[in-house]
């Protein structure tokens, strides 16, 4: 267990961790894990080299892969932890923990990351992120190729810290997420810009967020956005599961 202090930045000390989910090398990861659930990553060996070939899953070269991306996926969350730092200070911090999302199960394909409050465990000190499909296959390619990311990929994991920060508001929000009462679901709205904007807020501060570049944009647009979401509510007592989407769309892109 370690106790961050806002003073002293000590990333080597935190356990932060990454794993492949499924790993091929754990049994008890999927009883059968697909050839082709993998084949999607850069750098992936899935050729078939005849009957006496070994398993692509099992290869060398492959199982060097699953180092490397549980690597990469741990030296750019430390990164981030370095940028938001002082946000956790007097946290106790047991291990952060990164699935990586191989399948596409954990997370929606809209989606490059998420802290996943369900499965963590603030009084335990133990916290669960996921990193998607498309987040990995850029982080693969550039590793390979040198370029630079875009600054939306620098500010993913700070935005995912963010939320652990905020863990109970995510909890409080989800009470509200199911109801198909338009005036419970208005609480959802809420929340959840609450929670999302203050997430997205390191990536504005680095000018990431074209449409707004002050604070009277800002408040124009969460006016628009209130207003449209009230006359919602005013009008329909009951909001399909559609809507809903419809609606948290231009937040489901903040991840
Ligand atoms: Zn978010």
């Amino acid at each position: 267990m370690k106790k961050i202090s806002k003073e002293v930045i000590d990333v080597k000390n935190v356990n932060v961790n990454a794993c492949l989910h499924p790993h091929p090398l754990m049994p008890d990861s999927y009883a059968d894990i697909e050839v082709e659930w993998f084949s999607w990553m850069p750098g992936f060996d899935s050729r078939d080299l005849g009957d006496d070939d070994e398993e692509p899953l099992f290869r060398d070269n492959n199982i060097l892969l699953y180092d490397k991306i549980e690597e990469i996926a741990v030296d750019r969350f430390n990164i981030a932890l370095v940028n938001v730092w002082p946000l956790l200070d007097s946290y106790l911090i047991n291990s952060l923990h990164i699935s990586i999302d191989i399948t596409g199960m954990l997370c929606s394909s809209s989606t490059l990351a998420a802290y996943n409050y369900v499965d963590s465990n603030p009084q335990k000190g133990n916290y669960i992120f996921n990193l998607a499909q498309s987040y990995l296959y850029k982080l693969l390619v550039v590793s390979d190729n040198g370029k630079d990311l875009k600054l939306k990929y620098h500010t993913t994991w700070e935005h995912e810290i963010i939320h652990l920060v905020d863990h109970w508001e995510s909890v409080k929000s989800s009470v509200y997420r199911d109801s198909d009462l338009s005036t419970v679901y208005y609480n959802y709205y809420l929340l959840e810009y609450r929670i999302e904007g203050i997430a997205e807020l390191y990536y504005l501060l680095k000018g990431g967020i074209d449409d707004i570049k002050n604070i009277s944009q800002a408040k124009e647009k969460f006016q628009s956005n209130l207003d449209r979401i009230q006359k919602l509510v005013i009008d329909k007592p009951k909001i399909t599961s559609k809507k809903k989407i419809l609606n948290l769309k231009p937040m489901i892109f903040m991840n």
